[in-house]
């Protein structure tokens, strides 16, 4: 059987993330989509329990799609499953420099670990989940650029962070 991971903080999980789990989805048996606890964003907007909760609830659609997390390093969790490949998604040049990068490493701590990259739908190679977190912030609508199922759970988590934030 074959598996793709398919990493990130989705902090929320945008369209662009879908986008890529669900090309995954048809290519691979299985997805394992990994909500990682990411060092380098210090506060979150959303704990890891509600970014999987709505990661779970995104892809609820896709039967062959499972959601896991992790607060280790990608290489050291893909162990968990050693045939898998990660799957990620590459919207610019930006992400190039950045994935070139982390492939060193998991390739330092897993040599066998191969990593695909699907690149961005025009539709959504400007979407990032920090796009998606200003435009809560300010109230912007959110259709087109999250999943319906979330958008009600985005917009009342802004609005707490409106009221202590003036
Ligand atoms: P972000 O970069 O939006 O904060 P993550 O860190 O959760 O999101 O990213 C996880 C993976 O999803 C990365 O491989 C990233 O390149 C990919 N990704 C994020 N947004 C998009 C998008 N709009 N289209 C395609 N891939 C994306």
């Amino acid at each position: 059987m074959s598996i793709a991971i398919c990493p990130g903080s989705f902090d929320p999980i945008t369209l662009g993330h879908l986008n890529i789990i669900r090309r995954a989805s048809k290519i691979f048996d299985r997805v394992i989509v990994c909500v990682m606890v990411n060092s380098s964003k210090t506060s979150p907007m959303f704990t890891m329990e509600e970014r999987v909760d709505m990661v779970r609830r995104s892809v609820r659609r896709y039967p062959n799609v499972d959601v896991d997390t992790s607060d280790h390093m990608l290489a050291e969790y893909a162990k968990k499953y050693p045939k898998a490949v990660i799957v990620k998604g590459l919207r610019a040049t930006s992400d190039f420099e950045y994935e070139f990068q982390m492939n060193l490493i998991n390739k330092k701590i897993s040599p066998e670990l191969e990593t695909l990259f699907l690149t961005a739908s025009s539709k959504y190679t400007f979407l990032s989940s920090s796009v998606v977190r200003e435009m809560a912030r300010y109230g912007a609508d959110l259709a087109g650029f999250v999943p319906n199922e979330i958008i009600d759970e985005i917009e009342r988590k802004a609005k707490g962070w409106r009221k202590e934030n003036g």
